[in-house]
């Protein structure tokens, strides 16, 4: 479904990723691990276009881009088949959690109020914040606004929803309810990404696991196999701190 091929991405004289590659298939939940400044968030970021990489190229529903050099149209066009959860939500302040999940779909895909407050009112149903339609954020917990963003992510019916550091700005038993949501998608088969450093989720909900550390895959493979069999010495080092 999604094929990444030699990402390249540097910042200033900071090179952050070299030449990642890496393949998403329907229905995998990937977690992307690995210490602080590995490249995790960076490498999502390009994927969505919020960052533009240096190079590299983009597999997408077997149309082929060249990451550095696509056109707005195109980037247009692929992020429709995606969406970001961000760490901190980026929720509108100013929009009730109903209006925050219909904004793009009613501007961005020029769907009809009526149709997106009806995809809007499911998509709040799904992650339990039908009640909370009509509080603004700031009316909100932290994992409440988090669910609105997902239920946000959820209403444009993307092929695959990016999920940077989710949970990270949250208390462990609000991270809780957000995860549980997110356990949930993946069971129903939602493709995702999801940069994160919750291992519980990793070795639970993950099918695949991707370990960087400094701009490089160290390690990728089968969740249980990362977990339960290590192939190299960094990772083994990385996973003895969380036992
Ligand atoms: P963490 O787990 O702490 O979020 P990470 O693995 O997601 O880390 P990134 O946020 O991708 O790491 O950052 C990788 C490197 O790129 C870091 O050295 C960071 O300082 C640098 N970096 C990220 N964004 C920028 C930017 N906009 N300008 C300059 N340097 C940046």
């Amino acid at each position: 479904m999604l094929e990444i091929k030699n990402i390249k991405k540097s910042f200033g004289q900071t090179d952050v990723l070299h030449d990642v590659s890496l393949s998403v298939n329907k229905g995998d939940v990937i977690a992307i691990l690995g210490p602080s400044g590995s490249g995790k968030t960076t490498l999502l970021r390009c994927l969505n276009f919020l960052e533009k990489a240096d190079g590299g190229t983009m597999t997408f529903d077997k149309e082929t881009i060249e990451l550095h050099k696509a056109s707005k149209r195109t980037i247009a066009r692929i992020r429709k088949k995606t969406a970001f959860v961000f760490q901190n939500y980026n929720l509108f302040a100013n929009k009730t959690a109903l209006q925050n999940v219909t904004e793009g779909l009613i501007v961005g895909r020029k769907m009809p109020k009526d149709e997106a407050n009806k995809i809007a009112h499911e998509a709040l149903k799904k992650v339990g914040m039908e009640d909370r339609s009509d509080y603004y954020p700031s009316q909100l917990s932290g994992g409440q606004q988090q669910r609105v963003a997902i239920a946000r992510a959820i209403a444009v019916n993307p092929e695959i929803i990016y999920f940077d550091e989710p949970t990270s700005a949250l208390d462990p038993e609000l991270t809780v309810e957000v995860l549980a949501v997110m356990k949930r998608l993946a069971q129903e088969g939602m493709t995702m990404l999801v940069v994160t450093h919750e291992m519980n989720f990793a070795r639970t909900v993950s099918n695949r696991v991707i370990f960087m550390e400094k701009g490089v895959i160290v390690e990728q493979g089968s969740s249980k196999e990362f977990f339960e069999h290590p192939k190299e010495m960094r990772t083994k080092e990385f996973l003895r701190i969380f036992q």
